[in-house]
C-alpha cells in the first residue's frame, strides 16, 4: 500500500499520476497549487481536455459530492468556499445596484474560481467519475450481453433477455454464489415452484401489503411510482438555479426521509412542492396502492387463484418442517433457493436494475430467537465494512468503515448471525469484482422496516444511477413461520431441549364440533383451528369471560363468532416437558443477481488510456463469461496442430475458450475479445510450432502485457489465475516476457 503527499502544479500531471496508481494505492494527498503562489485561487489557464465536456464535468462534480474521500474533500472545500464567496458577493452587488463594472469584474473572478474548482475536481476524481454509460450500453447491446425482450415486437419494458455473454456471466456468478454460500456454509438447497397459491401469499402478507404507492396523471392516466416521482422532481429542483436555498434544504430533508414515507406523507410533499407529471405537466392523483404481484389461476376452472411468486423465500418457509427433519431437528440451519421472482413494477427503468422478472438468490437462516450467536462469527469479526447506520442517516453524517465485530458488540448491528451474513455478503461482492469503494451497507430506518423486523441492512452499490440496493440482509424475527402456522395450523416449530424437565400447567380450549358444526357449518373447522392456536393465557381469559357473561366473541381476522359455554370445553392438566417448542427466528439475505451483475458491468468497464473509443470489460477471471481466446496469428495450416494442442489442454482443465481466426489484424482481434471481457488471449504464432514442446503467448487483457510458455503449462496456469490461486504478476515473474508489437 502506497500513501504519500504530492504537491502538483499541473492538473494534467496530477490526472496522469492518479490514473497510474495501482488499485492498492490507498490515497495520495494531492494539493493543486496555482503557479502564482500569492493568489492560490488563480485559475490554471490550461484548457480542459476535450473529453471533459460540460456534461462530464457536471457528472464528475456530482460524483465527488457523494464519493470524495476526506482527503479529496479537504482539497475541494476551500475551492468551493471560494466560489460561494463570489456568488454571494455578486448577489450582494446586484441587490445594492452596484456599478456594472464592479459586477462584471466579480463575474470574471467567479468564472475563474469555478474553473479552478472544476479542474481540480477532474484532477482528483477517480476514473469511474467520468464513466460513460452510453458507451457501456452500446457495448452490451452490440455484443449481446442482454437486450430488451421481444424487441422485434417493439419490446416490453422491464423484461430482458440475456445473450451468450450475459448468460455465461450470470451462470458464473450463480456458480460462485452457490459455492460461497450453499457449499461453504452447508446450506440446504431447495427449488420450489414459481406458481404460488393465493392463501400462501395471503398468509405472508403479500396479498394485502406487497404494494407500491402510485400516482396517475389526472388527464391521461399515465402511472408513476410516487416515491420515484418525488425523488426525481426534487433532484431536478436541486439543479435549478432559480430555486431558493430554503426550498432546496426542504427538498434535501424530504429525500433523507423518503424511504419511510406513507401515502399521506407523499401526497403532502407532492402538493406542497406542486409536483406535476414529468411528461405532460398535468396534475397528479393522490397516491394509490398498487399490488406488485402478477395474478393468475391454476387449472381450467379459474377458481384456484394464484400468483407468480414475488420472492423465492415463501417456498422455503412452507417446506420448513421437512427441512428441519432433514437437519435432524436441529437449529440453527439455513436453506437457500435460487430462482425467478416476478414483480409488476409500476415504471421499470434503469435497465437491469428495475425489471419485472429477475433471478433471486435467497437464504433463510433459522435460529433460536433467544440465541443469535453464530459459531463462525470470530472468523469474520475483524472484517471492515462501510456501514451507513440509521443514526448516521438521520444526523446527516457520512457512512463509516467499521469492523463487523465492533458493530455487533456495540449493537449497531443487531446480532452475530446478521453480522456474519453481512460480512459474507461483502466477501461475495468483492470476490465477483464489485469495487469495494463503491459498496456500503445501509441500515433501514425504523419506519422503513416491517413492524416485525428487528434489523435490516441493504448492501448498496454505487452506480451511475446512484446507490442501488442489491442485497437485503434482514432479521425478520419469527413472523413468516408464525403466519404460515396461523393459516394452516401446521406447527412450524423446533424443539429446544430444556436443561431439566419441568412440570407445566396446560390450559386448552377444545371445540365441541358436534354443536359447532350445527351452528356454524363450514366455519366450524376454522373456529376449531383458531381455538387450538390460543395460548394458555388467552384460554384462561376466555374461560373467565364465559363464566362471567356466558358468551365469548371470538375474533378471527376481523370476523366475529359468538361462542356459548357449551361450544367450548376448557381442559386443564399438568405435563412434564423435556423440550420447549420454539418458533425460530429468520435471518434473510436476499440477493438480486441482475442488479449485482449490472453494477459489476459498470465497475468493470474501462476505456484504453489515450484511445477512449477502445472500450473493454476487465472482469475478474473467476466470473468472466469466457476465460480465454485462441488467436492464430495467420490462417496458415502449419498452426493447426498447435491450435489443436491448445484446445485439448484447455478442455482438459475445463476452461472455456473462444477461437477468433477471422481475418482482422491481431490488434483488432484482441480489441474484440477485450470487449467481451475475455481476460486471457492465447496467441499461436509462427514460433509456436517450431519447437517441441509447442509454445504460445498469453496476453493479459487488462494490462495488455504478454508472457511466453509451453502449451502443456497453459491449463494449470490459467486455472490458477481464474481461481485466484495466482495473480498475473506471479505469472509475469515466472515466465519470460513476450514483447509484442504495439497494438
Ligand atoms: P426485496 O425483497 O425487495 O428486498 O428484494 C431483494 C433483492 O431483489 C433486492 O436487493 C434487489 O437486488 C432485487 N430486486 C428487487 N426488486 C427488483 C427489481 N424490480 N428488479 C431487479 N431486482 C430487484
Amino acid at each position: 500500500m502506497l500513501s504519500g503527499y504530492l504537491i502538483l502544479k499541473n492538473i494534467r500531471t496530477t490526472q496522469r499520476l492518479l490514473r497510474n496508481f495501482s488499485s492498492d494505492t490507498k490515497f495520495f494527498k494531492v494539493e493543486v497549487v496555482s503557479s502564482n503562489r500569492k493568489t492560490p485561487l488563480q485559475p490554471q489557464r490550461k484548457s480542459i481536455a476535450p473529453r471533459f465536456e460540460k456534461k462530464t464535468r457536471q457528472k464528475i462534480s456530482d460524483y465527488l459530492k457523494q464519493m470524495a474521500t476526506p482527503e479529496i474533500e479537504a482539497q475541494l472545500a476551500p475551492l468551493r468556499a471560494a466560489v460561494k464567496e463570489y456568488g454571494d458577493l455578486i448577489r450582494d452587488l446586484k441587490a445594492k445596484q452596484a456599478p456594472k463594472i464592479d459586477i462584471d469584474k466579480a463575474v470574471v473572478e467567479l468564472k475563474a474560481r469555478k474553473k479552478l474548482l472544476e479542474e481540480t475536481e477532474i484532477a482528483l476524481a477517480p476514473k469511474e467519475a467520468s464513466f460513460d454509460r452510453l458507451k457501456l450500453e452500446d457495448l452490451l447491446k452490440r455484443r449481446f450481453f442482454y437486450d430488451q425482450s421481444f424487441a422485434i415486437y417493439g419490446g416490453v419494458t422491464g423484461l430482458y433477455d440475456f445473450g451468450p455473454m450475459g448468460c455465461a456471466l450470470k451462470a458464473n456468478m450463480l456458480q460462485q454464489w452457490r459455492k460461497h454460500f450453499i457449499l461453504e456454509e452447508g446450506m440446504l438447497e431447495v427449488d420450489c415452484t414459481s406458481l404460488t397459491p393465493e392463501p400462501v401469499l395471503k398468509a405472508s402478507g403479500h396479498v394485502d401489503r406487497f404494494a407500491d404507492w402510485m400516482v396517475k396523471d389526472t388527464k391521461n392516466g399515465e402511472c408513476f411510482r410516487a416515491d420515484h416521482l418525488i425523488k426525481n422532481s426534487i433532484e431536478k429542483l436541486m439543479n435549478d438555479k432559480k430555486v431558493s436555498a430554503e426550498v432546496k434544504k426542504d427538498g434535501e430533508d424530504v429525500l433523507a426521509r423518503l424511504e419511510g414515507f406513507d401515502d399521506k406523507d407523499m401526497h403532502e410533499v407532492i402538493t406542497r412542492f406542486k409536483f406535476k407529471s414529468p411528461i405532460t405537466g398535468n396534475d397528479l392523483t393522490e397516491p394509490i396502492a398498487f399490488n406488485l404481484m402478477f395474478p393468475t389461476q391454476i387449472g381450467p376452472t379459474g377458481d384456484f387463484k394464484a400468483f407468480l411468486r414475488p420472492e423465492t423465500a415463501q417456498g422455503i418457509f412452507v417446506n420448513f418442517k421437512r427441512l428441519l427433519e432433514f437437519n435432524q431437528g436441529k437449529l440453527p440451519f439455513a436453506a437457500a433457493q435460487i430462482g425467478l421472482g416476478f414483480r409488476n413494477e409500476i415504471s421499470p427503468r434503469q435497465g437491469l436494475i428495475r425489471v419485472r422478472e429477475f433471478t433471486m438468490c435467497e437464504i433463510e437462516h433459522f435460529v433460536d430467537p433467544e440465541d443469535k450467536r453464530f459459531p463462525k462469527f470470530a472468523k469474520v469479526a475483524d472484517e471492515k465494512l462501510v456501514l451507513f447506520s440509521a443514526c448516521n442517516q438521520l444526523d446527516g453524517a457520512p457512512a463509516r468503515e467499521v469492523a463487523i465485530g465492533e458493530a455487533v458488540a456495540n449493537k449497531t448491528v443487531a446480532n452475530e448471525t446478521l453480522g456474519y451474513y453481512m460480512a459474507r455478503c461483502h466477501q461475495f461482492l468483492m470476490k465477483v469484482g464489485i469495487d469495494g469503494r463503491r459498496l456500503r451497507f445501509r441500515q433501514h430506518l425504523s419506519n422503513e422496516m416491517a413492524h416485525y423486523a428487528q434489523d435490516c441492512w441493504d448492501a448498496e452499490i454505487l452506480t451511475s444511477y446512484g446507490w442501488i440496493e442489491c442485497v437485503g440482509n434482514a432479521d425478520r424475527a419469527c413472523y413468516d413461520l408464525q403466519q404460515h402456522y396461523k393459516a394452516t395450523n401446521v406447527k412450524l416449530v423446533a424443539e429446544k431441549k430444556l436443561p431439566e424437565p419441568v412440570d407445566v400447567d396446560i390450559v386448552e380450549a377444545q371445540a365441541n364440533m358436534a354443536l359447532l358444526g350445527k351452528k356454524y357449518k363450514k366455519e366450524a373447522k376454522k373456529i376449531q383451528t383458531a381455538l387450538q392456536q390460543l395460548t394458555s393465557e388467552q384460554v384462561t381469559a376466555i374461560e373467565q369471560e364465559l363464566l362471567a357473561k356466558k358468551l365469548y366473541n371470538l375474533d378471527i381476522n376481523g370476523e366475529k363468532f359468538e361462542l356459548a359455554p357449551d361450544l367450548v370445553n376448557i381442559k386443564k392438566y399438568s405435563k412434564k416437558i423435556h423440550v420447549q417448542e420454539i418458533t425460530p427466528s429468520v435471518i434473510e439475505p436476499s440477493y438480486g443477481i441482475g442488479r449485482i451483475m449490472y453494477a459489476l458491468l459498470e465497475h468493470s468497464f474501462r476505456q484504453r488510456e489515450g484511445d477512449e473509443q477502445r472500450t473493454f470489460l476487465a472482469f475478474k477471471p473467476l466470473v468472466a463469461p469466457i476465460k480465454c481466446s485462441i488467436l492464430p496469428i495467420s490462417a496458415n495450416d502449419t498452426l493447426v496442430p498447435v491450435m489443436d494442442a491448445v484446445k485439448e489442454e484447455l478442455s482438459h482443465y475445463e476452461l472455456s475458450y473462444k477461437v477468433d481466426d477471422s481475418s482482422g489484424t491481431i490488434g483488432r482481434r484482441y480489441a474484440r475479445t477485450d470487449e467481451i471481457g475475455i481476460p486471457f488471449g492465447i496467441t499461436v504464432d509462427f514460433e509456436s510450432g517450431k519447437t517441441t514442446p509447442y509454445t504460445v503467448t498469453i496476453r493479459h487483457a487488462e494490462t495488455m502485457s504478454q508472457i511466453r510458455l509451453e502449451v502443456s503449462e497453459l491449463g494449470r496456469l490459467i486455472s490458477d489465475l481464474v481461481s485466484g490461486r495466482q495473480q498475473w504478476s506471479d505469472a509475469q515473474a515466472k515466465y519470460p516476457k513476450f514483447e509484442a508489437s504495439a497494438e
